[in-house]
């Protein structure tokens, strides 16, 4: 008997070949598992993409509308925008990042009281008592849903979009490099106005900070 008829290594040499037609099945279920588990992860990967809140714009519109362009400094942007307040008849939709120009305030304070709906959503550095104080009497809520709420924009009678760099603010008008848009584009005011609507909608009234995890939560939120 030669050493390979020889039981023990026939037995020995089974057990191997089961041993590696076992550890050949198991690569292959790691295969199949590392492939199964790459395809969850590209899936979820694109789920998470459709649904993650992103603002939406819009492009190839053809605008064909009167407009009238300033620029700062006293370049009368802040003239202009006054005149425009002071020719709303319906409603005033604001989104600022900072909203101290008095000018401003005191026409959007007129607009209210002669029964235009004025909404002023401004970002979260400026929720503070002063400011509250410069702003009284005005609709105003606060967004700490972005690093900052960057926005420069008015939404007159729904028809009129303001836009620029031009903060409503005093440095704008006097000491810095700015430009106005005022544009009488219904259907572009339209597009602002549904922007305007989603921060409104995840905004606070001032002095409401809301706490870390309402402030991501609410992201997108209101769309
Ligand atoms: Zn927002």
């Amino acid at each position: 008997m030669t050493q390979d008829q020889d039981p023990d290594t026939l037995v020995w040499r089974h057990d191997m070949q089961t041993w590696r037609a076992e550890m050949d099945r198991h690569a292959h279920q790691r295969r199949r598992q590392i492939i199964i588990n790459a395809l969850v992860l590209l899936l979820v990967g694109l789920l998470i993409w459709a649904v993650w809140p992103r603002t939406a714009g819009a492009t190839g519109l053809h605008l064909d509308c009167p407009a009238s362009v300033y620029f700062s400094p006293r370049g009368g942007a802040e003239a202009a925008l006054v005149r425009e307040i002071g020719a709303a008849r319906q409603s005033v939709h604001v989104l600022a990042f900072s909203f101290t120009s008095q000018p401003i305030i005191t026409a959007l304070r007129q607009a209210a009281a002669r029964g235009v709906a004025v909404a002023v959503v401004v970002n979260k550095s400026q929720d503070s008592a002063r400011y509250a104080a410069l702003r009284q009497g005005l609709p105003v809520r606060v967004d700490w849903a972005h690093a900052i709420a960057h926005n420069k924009v008015m939404i007159l009678d729904e028809a009129t979009v303001v836009t620029g760099s031009f903060n409503f603010t005093k440095s704008a008008e006097q000491r810095n490099a700015e430009n106005l848009v005022i544009a009488r584009c219904p259907n572009l005011a339209q597009l602002y106005l549904r922007d305007w609507e989603k921060h409104q909608a995840h905004s606070v009234a001032p002095g409401q900070r809301p706490a870390k995890k309402r402030v991501k939560a609410s992201i997108g939120g209101g769309r």
